[in-house]
Protein backbone atom coordinates (compact mmCIF):
# COMPACT_ATOMS: atom_id res chain seq x y z
CA UNK A 1 0.00 0.00 0.00
CA UNK A 2 3.16 2.79 0.53
CA UNK A 3 6.21 2.08 -1.52
CA UNK A 4 8.14 4.12 1.40
CA UNK A 5 9.13 0.71 2.71
CA UNK A 6 12.02 -0.04 3.42
CA UNK A 7 11.95 -2.95 5.63
CA UNK A 8 9.05 -5.62 7.39
CA UNK A 9 9.24 -5.46 11.08
CA UNK A 10 7.48 -8.62 12.16
CA UNK A 11 5.88 -7.57 15.80
CA UNK A 12 2.98 -10.14 15.88
CA UNK A 13 4.04 -13.69 17.09
CA UNK A 14 1.08 -14.26 19.19
CA UNK A 15 -0.74 -14.05 15.68
CA UNK A 16 1.92 -16.54 14.47
CA UNK A 17 5.71 -17.39 14.06
CA UNK A 18 7.95 -17.78 11.50
CA UNK A 19 9.42 -21.69 11.74
CA UNK A 20 12.81 -21.98 13.46
CA UNK A 21 15.21 -23.30 10.63
CA UNK A 22 16.20 -26.34 12.64
CA UNK A 23 12.43 -26.91 12.40
CA UNK A 24 12.23 -26.96 8.63
CA UNK A 25 15.44 -29.24 8.54
CA UNK A 26 13.61 -31.75 10.76
CA UNK A 27 10.65 -31.82 8.68
CA UNK A 28 12.33 -31.94 4.51
CA UNK A 29 12.88 -35.41 5.26
CA UNK A 30 9.38 -36.29 6.07
CA UNK A 31 8.12 -34.13 3.09
CA UNK A 32 10.00 -35.82 0.69
CA UNK A 33 11.68 -39.59 0.71
CA UNK A 34 9.78 -40.76 4.22
CA UNK A 35 6.56 -40.31 2.78
CA UNK A 36 4.78 -43.86 3.89
CA UNK A 37 1.58 -43.34 5.77
CA UNK A 38 1.81 -44.56 9.85
CA UNK A 39 -0.28 -47.22 9.73
CA UNK A 40 0.79 -48.98 6.98
CA UNK A 41 2.79 -52.40 8.25
CA UNK A 42 5.87 -52.67 5.78
CA UNK A 43 9.02 -51.38 6.90
CA UNK A 44 9.20 -48.50 4.64
CA UNK A 45 6.23 -46.85 7.13
CA UNK A 46 8.19 -47.21 10.03
CA UNK A 47 10.42 -44.32 9.65
CA UNK A 48 6.93 -42.34 9.36
CA UNK A 49 6.06 -43.86 12.74
CA UNK A 50 9.29 -43.32 14.73
CA UNK A 51 9.30 -39.90 13.48
CA UNK A 52 5.62 -39.62 15.10
CA UNK A 53 6.39 -41.55 18.13
CA UNK A 54 9.85 -39.48 18.63
CA UNK A 55 7.47 -35.95 18.32
CA UNK A 56 5.51 -37.28 20.93
CA UNK A 57 8.31 -37.51 23.24
CA UNK A 58 9.49 -34.27 22.97
CA UNK A 59 5.84 -33.19 23.53
CA UNK A 60 5.29 -35.19 26.43
CA UNK A 61 8.70 -33.70 27.75
CA UNK A 62 7.97 -30.59 27.56
CA UNK A 63 4.68 -30.47 29.72
CA UNK A 64 6.02 -33.12 32.42
CA UNK A 65 3.68 -35.69 30.60
CA UNK A 66 4.26 -39.23 29.43
CA UNK A 67 3.79 -39.79 25.37
CA UNK A 68 1.07 -42.06 26.23
CA UNK A 69 -1.18 -39.18 27.20
CA UNK A 70 -0.24 -36.94 24.01
CA UNK A 71 -2.77 -36.72 21.45
CA UNK A 72 -1.73 -34.99 18.05
CA UNK A 73 -4.49 -32.85 16.19
CA UNK A 74 -4.43 -30.31 13.39
CA UNK A 75 -4.73 -27.00 15.23
CA UNK A 76 -4.93 -25.66 18.78
CA UNK A 77 -8.49 -24.94 18.06
CA UNK A 78 -9.11 -28.63 16.94
CA UNK A 79 -7.55 -29.51 20.80
CA UNK A 80 -9.71 -27.04 22.60
CA UNK A 81 -12.99 -28.04 20.95
CA UNK A 82 -11.71 -31.70 21.47
CA UNK A 83 -10.95 -31.41 25.13
CA UNK A 84 -14.23 -29.32 25.87
CA UNK A 85 -17.18 -31.02 24.22
CA UNK A 86 -15.31 -34.20 24.87
CA UNK A 87 -15.54 -33.62 28.57
CA UNK A 88 -18.78 -32.62 28.06
CA UNK A 89 -20.60 -35.78 26.72
CA UNK A 90 -18.42 -38.19 28.32
CA UNK A 91 -19.50 -36.65 31.41
CA UNK A 92 -23.23 -35.91 31.22
CA UNK A 93 -24.39 -38.30 33.94
CA UNK A 94 -22.73 -36.89 36.22
CA UNK A 95 -23.27 -32.93 35.37
CA UNK A 96 -23.60 -30.71 32.19
CA UNK A 97 -22.39 -27.53 33.75
CA UNK A 98 -19.02 -25.90 32.74
CA UNK A 99 -16.71 -23.07 34.02
CA UNK A 100 -14.53 -21.05 32.17
CA UNK A 101 -13.53 -17.26 31.73
CA UNK A 102 -14.78 -14.18 30.14
CA UNK A 103 -11.21 -13.30 28.02
CA UNK A 104 -10.94 -17.07 26.58
CA UNK A 105 -9.92 -17.50 22.39
CA UNK A 106 -12.60 -18.20 20.51
CA UNK A 107 -12.03 -21.34 20.15
CA UNK A 108 -12.98 -22.17 23.88
CA UNK A 109 -15.66 -19.28 23.90
CA UNK A 110 -17.41 -20.39 20.76
CA UNK A 111 -17.27 -24.10 21.86
CA UNK A 112 -18.82 -23.11 25.09
CA UNK A 113 -21.61 -21.41 23.42
CA UNK A 114 -22.55 -24.33 20.89
CA UNK A 115 -22.58 -26.52 23.95
CA UNK A 116 -25.12 -23.92 25.24
CA UNK A 117 -27.27 -24.84 22.51
CA UNK A 118 -27.04 -27.92 23.09
CA UNK A 119 -28.38 -28.01 26.97
CA UNK A 120 -25.02 -27.85 28.93
CA UNK A 121 -24.93 -24.17 31.08
CA UNK A 122 -21.61 -22.59 31.08
CA UNK A 123 -20.71 -19.75 33.15
CA UNK A 124 -18.51 -17.14 31.93
CA UNK A 125 -16.14 -15.99 35.36
CA UNK A 126 -15.36 -12.01 35.05
CA UNK A 127 -11.50 -10.90 35.39
CA UNK A 128 -10.03 -8.00 37.36
CA UNK A 129 -8.56 -4.84 35.50
CA UNK A 130 -5.57 -6.68 34.45
CA UNK A 131 -7.29 -9.64 33.12
CA UNK A 132 -6.99 -12.07 35.66
CA UNK A 133 -9.70 -14.78 36.92
CA UNK A 134 -9.84 -14.56 40.49
CA UNK A 135 -9.17 -18.26 41.99
CA UNK A 136 -12.01 -17.55 44.59
CA UNK A 137 -14.49 -17.20 41.88
CA UNK A 138 -13.97 -20.72 40.57
CA UNK A 139 -14.33 -21.76 43.90
CA UNK A 140 -17.57 -20.03 44.04
CA UNK A 141 -19.21 -20.99 40.86
CA UNK A 142 -18.61 -24.80 41.60
CA UNK A 143 -21.63 -26.42 41.81
CA UNK A 144 -22.89 -30.30 42.14
CA UNK A 145 -23.19 -30.26 38.10
CA UNK A 146 -19.89 -28.71 37.39
CA UNK A 147 -17.36 -31.28 35.08
CA UNK A 148 -14.94 -29.17 33.73
CA UNK A 149 -13.00 -25.89 34.40
CA UNK A 150 -11.06 -24.28 31.43
CA UNK A 151 -9.27 -21.53 31.77
CA UNK A 152 -6.52 -20.44 29.78
CA UNK A 153 -2.63 -20.30 30.72
CA UNK A 154 -2.51 -16.92 29.13
CA UNK A 155 -4.08 -14.79 27.49
CA UNK A 156 -3.36 -14.16 23.88
CA UNK A 157 -4.38 -10.49 23.34
CA UNK A 158 -3.45 -8.48 26.89
CA UNK A 159 -0.49 -11.19 27.57
CA UNK A 160 -2.01 -11.94 31.36
CA UNK A 161 -0.65 -14.88 32.96
CA UNK A 162 -3.15 -16.70 35.04
CA UNK A 163 -3.20 -18.23 38.38
CA UNK A 164 -3.45 -21.78 36.51
CA UNK A 165 -1.81 -24.07 39.44
CA UNK A 166 -4.14 -22.00 42.20
CA UNK A 167 -7.23 -22.64 39.58
CA UNK A 168 -6.18 -26.74 39.22
CA UNK A 169 -5.62 -27.83 42.62
CA UNK A 170 -9.45 -26.18 43.61
CA UNK A 171 -10.51 -28.06 40.72
CA UNK A 172 -9.30 -30.50 41.58
CA UNK A 173 -10.01 -30.44 44.88
CA UNK A 174 -13.64 -30.53 44.15
CA UNK A 175 -13.34 -33.61 41.55
CA UNK A 176 -13.79 -30.93 38.77
CA UNK A 177 -12.01 -31.70 35.38
CA UNK A 178 -9.28 -28.84 34.29
CA UNK A 179 -8.36 -27.84 31.34
CA UNK A 180 -6.23 -25.13 29.85
CA UNK A 181 -5.09 -23.37 26.35
CA UNK A 182 -1.78 -23.57 27.01
CA UNK A 183 -1.65 -22.15 23.02
CA UNK A 184 0.37 -18.86 24.43
CA UNK A 185 1.87 -20.17 27.22
CA UNK A 186 4.31 -22.92 25.70
CA UNK A 187 7.89 -21.49 25.30
CA UNK A 188 7.35 -19.06 28.06
CA UNK A 189 5.42 -20.28 31.09
CA UNK A 190 6.84 -23.54 32.18
CA UNK A 191 4.62 -26.39 32.46
CA UNK A 192 4.37 -29.50 35.22
CA UNK A 193 0.97 -30.73 34.39
CA UNK A 194 1.14 -32.83 37.68
CA UNK A 195 2.29 -29.91 39.36
CA UNK A 196 -0.21 -27.91 38.44
CA UNK A 197 -3.10 -29.89 38.27
CA UNK A 198 -3.63 -30.06 34.77
CA UNK A 199 -5.65 -32.64 32.70
CA UNK A 200 -6.42 -31.38 29.92
CA UNK A 201 -3.69 -28.95 28.02
CA UNK A 202 -3.99 -27.41 24.39
CA UNK A 203 -0.81 -26.22 22.19
CA UNK A 204 -0.52 -25.09 18.84
CA UNK A 205 2.40 -25.95 16.42
CA UNK A 206 2.76 -22.28 14.83
CA UNK A 207 2.76 -20.12 17.98
CA UNK A 208 6.07 -21.19 19.26
CA UNK A 209 8.13 -21.60 15.53
CA UNK A 210 6.32 -24.55 14.52
CA UNK A 211 4.14 -25.13 11.43
CA UNK A 212 0.71 -24.10 11.02
CA UNK A 213 -1.85 -26.73 11.26
CA UNK A 214 -0.30 -28.73 14.02
CA UNK A 215 -0.98 -28.89 17.52
CA UNK A 216 -1.66 -31.57 20.26
CA UNK A 217 -4.17 -32.32 23.34
CA UNK A 218 -2.48 -33.92 26.75
CA UNK A 219 -5.11 -36.06 28.07
CA UNK A 220 -4.38 -36.99 31.66
CA UNK A 221 -4.46 -40.91 31.89
CA UNK A 222 -8.38 -41.94 32.82
CA UNK A 223 -9.81 -38.53 32.03
CA UNK A 224 -13.54 -39.44 30.51
CA UNK A 225 -13.37 -37.94 27.62
CA UNK A 226 -15.08 -38.41 23.84
CA UNK A 227 -13.87 -38.99 20.67
CA UNK A 228 -14.52 -35.75 18.37
CA UNK A 229 -13.35 -36.89 15.18
CA UNK A 230 -14.56 -40.13 14.18
CA UNK A 231 -12.86 -42.50 11.54
CA UNK A 232 -9.91 -44.77 11.15
CA UNK A 233 -7.80 -45.76 14.13
CA UNK A 234 -5.21 -43.25 14.47
CA UNK A 235 -3.75 -41.68 17.62
CA UNK A 236 -4.73 -44.96 19.48
CA UNK A 237 -8.42 -45.22 18.12
CA UNK A 238 -9.13 -41.73 19.61
CA UNK A 239 -8.54 -39.54 16.74
CA UNK A 240 -8.99 -40.41 13.33
CA UNK A 241 -7.12 -39.28 10.15
CA UNK A 242 -4.10 -40.16 8.50
CA UNK A 243 -1.47 -38.17 10.47
CA UNK A 244 0.22 -34.93 8.97
CA UNK A 245 3.75 -36.51 9.47
CA UNK A 246 5.91 -33.81 8.96
CA UNK A 247 4.31 -31.38 10.83
CA UNK A 248 4.05 -33.71 14.08
CA UNK A 249 7.71 -33.94 13.68
CA UNK A 250 8.34 -30.08 12.57
CA UNK A 251 6.00 -29.73 15.85
CA UNK A 252 8.14 -31.98 18.43
CA UNK A 253 11.58 -30.14 17.30
CA UNK A 254 9.84 -26.86 17.81
CA UNK A 255 8.79 -27.62 21.44
CA UNK A 256 12.08 -29.08 22.03
CA UNK A 257 13.88 -26.04 20.80
CA UNK A 258 11.22 -23.29 22.63
CA UNK A 259 11.07 -24.81 26.00
CA UNK A 260 15.01 -25.80 26.54
CA UNK A 261 15.75 -22.70 27.91
CA UNK A 262 12.52 -20.91 28.90
CA UNK A 263 13.85 -18.87 31.61
CA UNK A 264 16.94 -17.36 29.24
CA UNK A 265 14.43 -16.62 26.62
CA UNK A 266 11.91 -14.63 28.49
CA UNK A 267 14.74 -12.54 30.33
CA UNK A 268 15.93 -11.44 26.94
CA UNK A 269 12.85 -10.95 25.19
CA UNK A 270 11.23 -8.89 28.50
CA UNK A 271 14.18 -6.25 28.39
CA UNK A 272 13.32 -5.71 24.67
CA UNK A 273 9.51 -5.48 25.36
CA UNK A 274 10.12 -3.39 28.89
CA UNK A 275 11.98 -0.78 27.24
CA UNK A 276 8.97 -0.93 24.23
CA UNK A 277 6.58 -0.31 26.97
CA UNK A 278 8.51 2.39 28.75
CA UNK A 279 9.37 4.64 25.24
CA UNK A 280 5.83 3.75 24.30
CA UNK A 281 4.21 5.25 27.69
CA UNK A 282 6.63 8.19 27.86
CA UNK A 283 6.76 9.46 24.55
CA UNK A 284 2.59 9.36 23.60
CA UNK A 285 0.05 11.58 26.20
CA UNK A 286 -2.86 9.83 26.64
CA UNK A 287 -1.94 5.91 26.14
CA UNK A 288 -1.81 3.16 28.68
CA UNK A 289 -0.68 -0.33 29.10
CA UNK A 290 -3.16 -2.88 28.79
CA UNK A 291 -3.27 -6.29 30.57
CA UNK A 292 -1.16 -7.15 34.33
CA UNK A 293 2.34 -4.81 34.67
CA UNK A 294 3.91 -8.03 35.89
CA UNK A 295 2.18 -11.41 35.58
CA UNK A 296 2.04 -11.15 31.66
CA UNK A 297 3.57 -13.12 28.69
CA UNK A 298 7.71 -11.48 28.35
CA UNK A 299 7.01 -10.62 24.50
CA UNK A 300 3.36 -8.88 24.82
CA UNK A 301 2.81 -5.27 24.78
CA UNK A 302 -0.99 -4.14 24.11
CA UNK A 303 -1.31 -0.20 24.48
CA UNK A 304 -4.75 1.88 24.51
CA UNK A 305 -4.37 5.34 22.53
CA UNK A 306 -7.04 8.01 23.28
CA UNK A 307 -9.01 9.51 20.70
CA UNK A 308 -7.56 7.20 17.37
CA UNK A 309 -8.70 4.14 15.81
CA UNK A 310 -6.78 0.65 16.13
CA UNK A 311 -6.90 -0.21 12.11
CA UNK A 312 -5.97 3.53 11.66
CA UNK A 313 -2.84 2.91 13.51
CA UNK A 314 -1.88 -0.98 11.89
CA UNK A 315 -2.31 0.83 8.25
CA UNK A 316 0.28 3.51 9.27
CA UNK A 317 2.35 1.78 11.19
CA UNK A 318 2.07 -1.32 7.76
CA UNK A 319 3.22 1.84 5.86
CA UNK A 320 6.39 1.71 7.86
CA UNK A 321 6.26 -1.88 7.16
CA UNK A 322 5.68 -2.63 11.28
CA UNK A 323 3.09 -5.76 11.22
CA UNK A 324 1.15 -5.53 14.21
CA UNK A 325 -2.42 -6.14 15.80
CA UNK A 326 -4.99 -4.16 17.37
CA UNK A 327 -8.65 -5.17 19.46
CA UNK A 328 -10.26 -3.28 17.43
CA UNK A 329 -12.82 -4.28 14.98
CA UNK A 330 -14.41 -1.75 12.53
CA UNK A 331 -13.64 -3.51 9.68
CA UNK A 332 -15.10 -6.40 10.17
CA UNK A 333 -18.35 -4.81 10.17
CA UNK A 334 -19.25 -5.04 13.73
CA UNK A 335 -18.20 -2.01 15.94
CA UNK A 336 -17.89 -4.03 18.57
CA UNK A 337 -14.19 -4.11 20.06
CA UNK A 338 -12.33 -6.78 21.68
CA UNK A 339 -14.28 -9.13 24.07
CA UNK A 340 -10.84 -9.37 26.02
CA UNK A 341 -10.43 -5.61 26.66
CA UNK A 342 -14.07 -5.08 27.50
CA UNK A 343 -13.61 -7.79 29.98
CA UNK A 344 -10.65 -6.02 31.76
CA UNK A 345 -13.25 -2.77 32.06
CA UNK A 346 -11.98 -0.57 29.45
CA UNK A 347 -14.02 1.58 27.73
CA UNK A 348 -15.44 1.30 23.91
CA UNK A 349 -13.35 4.26 22.79
CA UNK A 350 -10.33 3.07 24.99
CA UNK A 351 -10.61 -0.47 23.36
CA UNK A 352 -10.72 0.73 20.23
CA UNK A 353 -7.58 2.63 20.54
CA UNK A 354 -5.82 -0.66 21.38
CA UNK A 355 -2.04 -1.93 19.66
CA UNK A 356 -1.16 -5.44 20.06
CA UNK A 357 2.98 -5.77 19.36
CA UNK A 358 4.44 -9.13 20.42
CA UNK A 359 8.05 -9.77 19.86
CA UNK A 360 10.11 -12.84 19.03
CA UNK A 361 13.23 -14.59 18.57
CA UNK A 362 14.39 -12.63 15.56
CA UNK A 363 13.87 -9.10 17.30
CA UNK A 364 16.22 -6.95 18.25
CA UNK A 365 16.82 -3.58 19.94
CA UNK A 366 17.41 -1.89 16.57
CA UNK A 367 13.47 -2.89 16.15
CA UNK A 368 12.62 -1.24 19.18
CA UNK A 369 14.26 1.98 18.66
CA UNK A 370 12.35 1.79 15.21
CA UNK A 371 9.10 1.25 16.49
CA UNK A 372 9.97 3.93 19.36
CA UNK A 373 11.06 6.33 16.32
CA UNK A 374 7.57 5.47 14.15
CA UNK A 375 5.09 4.91 16.61
CA UNK A 376 4.78 8.27 18.42
CA UNK A 377 5.18 10.34 14.80
CA UNK A 378 1.77 7.64 13.62
CA UNK A 379 -0.08 8.08 16.73
CA UNK A 380 0.43 12.24 16.66
CA UNK A 381 -0.65 12.13 12.78
CA UNK A 382 -3.76 10.36 13.43
CA UNK A 383 -4.93 12.51 16.61
CA UNK A 384 -4.09 15.69 14.70
CA UNK A 385 -6.50 14.49 11.65
CA UNK A 386 -9.16 12.44 13.53
CA UNK A 387 -12.33 13.93 15.02
CA UNK A 388 -12.36 13.31 18.77
CA UNK A 389 -15.59 11.22 17.84
CA UNK A 390 -14.86 7.47 18.35
CA UNK A 391 -18.38 6.23 18.50
CA UNK A 392 -18.05 6.87 14.64
CA UNK A 393 -15.37 4.81 14.45
CA UNK A 394 -14.57 6.67 11.30
CA UNK A 395 -11.03 6.33 9.20
CA UNK A 396 -8.92 8.88 8.30
CA UNK A 397 -9.45 9.86 4.62
CA UNK A 398 -5.73 9.80 3.97
CA UNK A 399 -5.00 6.74 6.30
C1 LIG B 1 -3.88 -19.15 18.25
C2 LIG B 1 -4.66 -19.57 19.44
C3 LIG B 1 -5.58 -20.65 19.38
C4 LIG B 1 -5.88 -21.35 18.10
O1 LIG B 1 -4.80 -22.13 17.63
P1 LIG B 1 -4.77 -22.52 16.06
O2 LIG B 1 -3.71 -23.56 15.98
O3 LIG B 1 -4.43 -21.26 15.33
O4 LIG B 1 -6.11 -23.04 15.72
C5 LIG B 1 -6.23 -21.01 20.53
N1 LIG B 1 -6.02 -20.37 21.69
C6 LIG B 1 -5.16 -19.36 21.80
C7 LIG B 1 -4.94 -18.71 23.12
C8 LIG B 1 -4.46 -18.91 20.68
O5 LIG B 1 -3.62 -17.88 20.79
Amino acid sequence: MNDQVERTLYMDHAATTFMKPEVVAAMAPYLSEHFGNPSSLYRFAAESRSGVEAARRQVAAALGATPAEIFFTASGTEADNWAIKGVAFANKKRGSHIITSAIEHHAVLHTCEWLEKQGFSVTYLPVDKFGRVEPASVEEAITDETVLVSVMTANNEIGTIQPVAEIGRIAHDHGVLFHTDAVQAIGAVPIDVDAMKIDLLSLSGHKFYGPKGTGALYIRRGTRIDTLVHGGGQERGRRAGTENVPGIVGLGRAIELATADIEGHNRRIAAMRDRLIRGVLDAIPDSRLNGHPTERLPNNANFSFRYVEGESILLLLDGHGICASTGSACSSGSLEPSHVLLATGLSHEEAHGSLRLTLGDANTEDDIDYVLEVLPEVIGRLRRISPLTPASCRMPENG
